[in-house]
């Protein structure tokens, strides 16, 4: 089968993304800061390059497909600068780097996870995802430490989908065979949204946000929808930013379309 190389493998959204695609017959590689096959911080330049050159060589050289899970959320204590260079680019650059071996592939799948916080959360701050989609990451990762997490976590979201949507068509991605997607889930139960490391008090506001499904997202729905975007089955789309979020962002966007 497969190849597939999946960051943020040990825990939440990522674990359930590897437990799933193994059980399909696939090869897949972990990558995450402890307790997965290669051990790697995505918040540095240094951390992307080793992991992505020892996810090439567990793969012998061809990669088919790479998923991105690894992420920091907004309760989480980590400042809003480091939200921004694990979730934009700890993904960006991760991907940047595997993109020769996925194009030796032929057929390819990349998939990024932004979140539905991009069109569900106010003021988003645009001078943090300009700064990333321009790729100037310190003054990107200074100016999420001067909004704050709660903030910087929808703009390096909202970067990562417009990076998303901007990179698939180009002669890179699509033009190299390299289905380029991404995943935005409403709030899915994971150690992310209901960590006993968290504030209680933020973790229980979680829960006003308006989800018509009336509950909460399970970490393996999401890996059902990477299994489909890393698939044939998925053959048509290329720059989509998929919602899975219970309804949330078509009740909130009714009519914003
Ligand atoms: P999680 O906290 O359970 O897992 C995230 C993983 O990323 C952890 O294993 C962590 O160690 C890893 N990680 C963090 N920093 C890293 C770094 N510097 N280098 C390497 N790995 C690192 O979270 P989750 O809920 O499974 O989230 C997975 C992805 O989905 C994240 O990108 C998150 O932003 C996104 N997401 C989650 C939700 C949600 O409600 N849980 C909603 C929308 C989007």
């Amino acid at each position: 089968m497969a190849n597939i190389v999946v960051t943020g493998a040990a825990s939440g959204i990522g674990a359930a993304t590897v437990e799933l695609l193994r059980r399909s017959g696939n090869t897949v590689i972990g990558v995450d800061l402890t307790g997965t096959e290669i051990v790697a911080d995505l918040s540095t330049s240094v951390g992307r390059t080793q992991a992505a050159a020892a996810a090439v060589e567990a793969a012998h050289g061809v990669l088919h497909a790479a998923v991105c899970c690894a992420g920091l959320g907004p309760l989480s204590s980590h400042s809003g600068g480091k939200l921004v260079s694990v979730n934009y680019f700890g993904t960006v650059g991760f991907l940047e780097e595997l993109r020769p071996s996925l194009a030796r592939a032929k057929q390819a799948f990349a998939v990024a996870m932004s979140s539905s916080s991009t069109s569900t959360q106010p003021r988003i701050p645009e001078k943090v995802v300009a700064a990333c989609l321009d790729g100037r990451e310190a003054e990107a990762v200074e100016l999420g430490d001067e909004v704050g997490a709660i903030p910087a976590y929808p703009a390096s979201k909202l970067a990562l989908a417009r990076w998303v949507r901007r990179q698939a068509v180009t002669p890179d991605w699509i033009g190299a065979g390299i289905r380029l997607n991404a995943v935005a889930p409403g709030v899915v139960d994971t150690p992310m949204t209901s960590g006993s490391d968290l504030d209680p008090n933020l973790a229980k506001a979680i829960d006003f946000y308006p989800v018509p499904l009336g509950r909460r997202g399970r970490p393996e729905e999401i890996a059902a929808l990477i299994q489909f975007l890393t698939s044939d089955a998925a053959s048509l789309l290329t720059g989509s930013v998929v919602f899975a979020d219970g309804g949330t962002d078509a009740l909130l966007r009714q009519d914003d379309w």
